[in-house]
């Protein structure tokens, strides 16, 4: 395997910096040359210190003077805003892969970047593929760009799909159920902030820990996994798996179905992505099956969890009904964090959100973006009535 080269978009939170984690194990088989992050200055000169980059951009201008100095006698280029990110990521020849692993909606443009520079996508930003995911699978393809999953219920039917010469018949997508799986409506309603943000099966950043928690994760991921593996919202049942050991499965037509396993750990997925289609040592815990002793699974409750019907609805919608969707809960997470608002606010914003969206059916980029901001403008409208 030649030493692959590769771009963190968003090196600093949970996927970037476990990412370089992976990439520090395999010293001969991949090489750090582009670190993204938005805020997080001091993390990001300690990356491109120690990874000894070629190049970094700081999306926040505000910290550029502090990179630039703290890079410079390190001979590492440094650049600041969102746009020299696109630039770079369409003019650079010396990246093979792309890792989106950047939070929110604001991943879509630097991923569209990424796939007209003709780079391999490995992608965790799943706002991309919930927003735009018809124009991203076409502009892939047109450029010839492989979109590898990061995220591991993908990694794992991307796994199962291996080897595999047959129409599939399901993807069962598998879902802990979050921590509040067991909780009645009514505690719902009272959920806090801090109780949200305790998760028990991943360590995640705080949105995608919310969007667990209200299964509205799960729901994006469906939509991801419609685009990634061109089925119908009808061909993906969501399955709970509390105990998160099986990271989903894909049924055959002869009944057979695939499961992908281990210790919940996203480093397995990330470095996946990374050796695809090779499969490398990794320093990670393994199953102990005789410990678990037993696995179990459900049916998501979606009265509990309107976020998956929305999610549902929203795609078999489609055009840039999704886009409207995920603009709605970004405003209202960031709120439901702030505590501005209740926990069972956010699908009732999304909701309403939608409702309003003018629908279009087939949006192309321009239109997305639009939607993106009158999305967020109305869902931020409902907020100061609830306020
Ligand atoms: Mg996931």
């Amino acid at each position: 395997m030649t030493k692959k080269r590769i771009a963190i978009l968003g090196s600093t939170g949970s996927i970037g910096t476990q990412t370089l984690d992976v990439i520090s194990q395999h010293p001969d088989l991949f090489e750090v040359v582009l670190l993204t992050a938005n805020n997080n200055s001091k993390l990001l000169i300690e990356q491109a210190i120690k990874f000894d980059v070629n190049t970094v951009v700081i999306c926040n201008e505000t910290h550029y003077k502090d990179v630039q100095k703290a890079l410079d006698p390190h001979y590492i280029k440094v650049f600041a805003g969102i746009n020299s990110v696109e630039d770079i990521l369409s003019s650079y020849d010396n990246i093979d892969i792309v890792v989106a692993a950047m939070v929110g909606f604001s991943g879509l443009k630097p991923t569209m970047a990424a796939i007209r520079g003709g780079k391999t996508i490995a992608l965790a930003n799943k706002e991309t593929l919930v927003a735009a995911g018809s124009i991203v699978t076409r502009e892939a393809k047109k450029h010839h760009c492989p979109i590898l999953p990061v995220d591991s219920e993908h990694s794992a039917i991307f796994q199962c799909l291996q080897g595999n010469r047959s129409p599939i018949e399901k993807i069962l997508l598998t879902a802990s159920g979050g921590p509040f799986r067991t909780f009645s409506y009514e505690e719902l309603v009272g959920v806090t902030k801090a109780q949200a943000l305790n998760h028990p099966n991943w360590n995640m950043g705080a949105k995608v820990t919310i969007d667990s928690s209200t299964m509205m994760n799960k729901g994006f991921e469906m939509i991801e996994a419609r685009w990634l593996f061109d089925v119908t919202p009808k061909d993906i049942e969501i399955v709970v798996h509390p105990q998160s050991i099986i990271h989903s499965m894909v049924r055959y037509r002869d009944s057979s179905v695939i499961a992908q396993m281990n210790v919940p750990d996203m480093r397995v997925p990330i470095q996946y992505a990374l050796s695809y289609p090779y499969r490398l040592n990794l320093d990670v815990p393994r199953i102990d099956f005789s410990e678990i002793g037993t696995f179990t699974f459900e049916k998501p409750d979606v009265n509990k969890f309107p976020c998956i019907r929305i999610a549902y609805d929203a795609i078999s919608k489609g055009g840039n009904i999704p886009c409207a969707m995920n603009a709605a809960n970004e405003i209202a997470v960031k709120a439901f964090l702030e505590e501005k608002i209740g926990y069972m606010d956010i699908p009732d914003i999304i909701e309403k959100t939608i409702e309003h969206t003018a629908f279009i059916s087939r949006p192309e980029i321009d239109e997305i973006l639009q939607t993106n901001e009158e999305g967020r403008n109305f869902a931020q409208s409902l907020l100061k009535k609830i306020n």
